[in-house]
C-alpha cells in the first residue's frame, strides 16, 4: 500500500477531490470504496481528478487506530513541530501534509477534500465539518445527518488545518468499523459528494448513492444538529461506556451514560449522543448534540 494508492483522472479540466481514507488505521472503508469507485467510473462519468490518500500508513498496515497518538489531533504548530521519532504520528502528519499540498499545487482550479471515517459503535452514519459557509451548504444536500461543532470542538484535525486552502473539507462517518455496510455506505458517501461539488456527472449512480443514505438513515437524513458538549476521558483504561448507546440516540438529562474511575458520567442536558466509545484507544468519551432546523 503506497501513501497515494488511487488516481482517476478524467482526462477534462475540473476540481480535484482529495480522498481521505484510514486517518485512522483501522477504518479501512474509504479504501474500498475508492477501489470500488475505480471499477464504477469510465472517464466520461466524471470531470477533473479524484485521489486517494492514505492517512496513517503505519498505522493502517497494523490495522490499529494509531500507533502513538491520534492523528487526527496532530494538525496544530505546536504538535506537528514534536519530534517525529517519539511520536510517529507526528511524522504521518507532516508526510500527508506534504502528499496533499504537492496534489493541491500541481492542481489547476478548486480543490475539495473528503475525509471518510468508521465508528467503533454502532450506529448511524452522519457528516460533520470545519465551521465554513461553504462546507455547511454542502452538508446540508449529503443525505445523510450532519453534526455541526464537532470539529471545533477536537483541536487538531486534518480537515479544520486545510479548510481555509480548499473549496470544501468533509468528513463522512460511515458506520461500525467491520459491518459490512459501512463500505456501502462509504461509497454511496462518496458519490454523493462528488456530484455535489461537481465531479461526478453519472445521474443514475448518484441518484442510487442518495437513494442508499436515504434507506440507511430513513428520518434522520435531514437532521441537522450542533454538539455543544464533550465528554474528555482523562484516565483511558478506566471509561466504560453504558452499553447499549447508539450514535445520535436521544438522551434526556441526567441519564447515566457512563461510569469513569468508579464516578457516574451523566448527560449535562437533553440532546442525541454523539460517538460514543467503545474502543480502549482515543480521549472523547462520548459529545451532546442539540438540534437546529
Ligand atoms: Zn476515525
Amino acid at each position: 500500500m503506497q501513501r497515494v494508492f488511487a488516481e482517476l483522472s478524467s482526462g477534462r479540466p475540473g476540481p480535484l477531490v482529495i480522498v481521505i481514507a484510514a486517518l485512522h488505521g483501522n477504518e479501512h472503508a474509504g479504501v474500498h470504496a475508492l477501489s470500488r469507485l475505480q471499477n464504477a467510473l469510465s472517464a466520461q462519468d466524471f470531470t477533473g481528478k479524484i485521489v486517494g490518500v492514505v492517512g496513517n500508513l503505519g498505522a493502517y498496515l497494523q490495522n490499529q487506530r494509531y500507533l502513538e497518538a491520534d492523528l487526527n489531533r496532530i494538525f496544530v504548530p505546536e504538535r506537528l513541530s514534536q519530534c517525529p521519532r517519539k511520536v510517529r504520528e507526528v511524522a504521518e502528519a507532516n508526510t500527508l501534509i506534504e502528499t496533499i499540498n504537492t496534489l493541491i499545487d500541481d492542481h489547476e482550479g478548486e480543490v475539495h477534500l473528503l475525509d471518510v471515517h468508521s465508528m467503533s459503535g454502532e450506529g448511524l452514519p452522519f457528516s460533520c465539518f470545519p465551521h465554513r459557509d461553504e462546507n455547511e451548504k454542502i452538508a446540508r444536500r449529503i443525505p445523510l445527518p450532519a453534526i455541526a461543532n464537532i470539529v471545533q470542538i477536537l483541536p487538531g484535525t486534518l480537515t479544520e488545518y486545510f479548510a481555509d486552502k480548499l473549496a470544501s473539507t468533509m468528513v463522512v462517518e460511515c458506520g461500525q468499523h467491520v459491518a459490512e455496510i459501512t463500505k456501502e455506505n462509504a461509497y454511496a458517501a462518496l458519490l454523493s459528494y462528488l456530484d455535489i461539488v461537481g465531479v461526478l456527472n453519472n445521474y443514475a449512480l448518484a441518484k442510487r448513492a442518495r437513494e442508499h443514505l436515504k434507506t440507511i438513515v430513513g428520518e434522520f437524513s435531514d437532521v441537522f444538529t450542533r454538539v455543544n458538549f464533550r465528554y474528555h476521558i482523562v484516565n483511558q483504561g478506566y471509561f466504560e461506556m453504558q452499553p447499549g448507546y447508539s450514535n445520535l440516540q436521544d438522551v434526556a438529562v441526567n441519564e447515566l451514560l457512563a461510569i469513569d474511575r468508579g464516578c457516574e458520567v451523566r448527560a449535562p442536558h437533553n440532546g442525541r449522543v454523539v460517538l460514543p466509545c467503545y474502543q480502549k484507544q482515543g480521549d472523547d468519551g462520548f459529545f451532546i448534540a442539540v438540534d437546529e432546523p
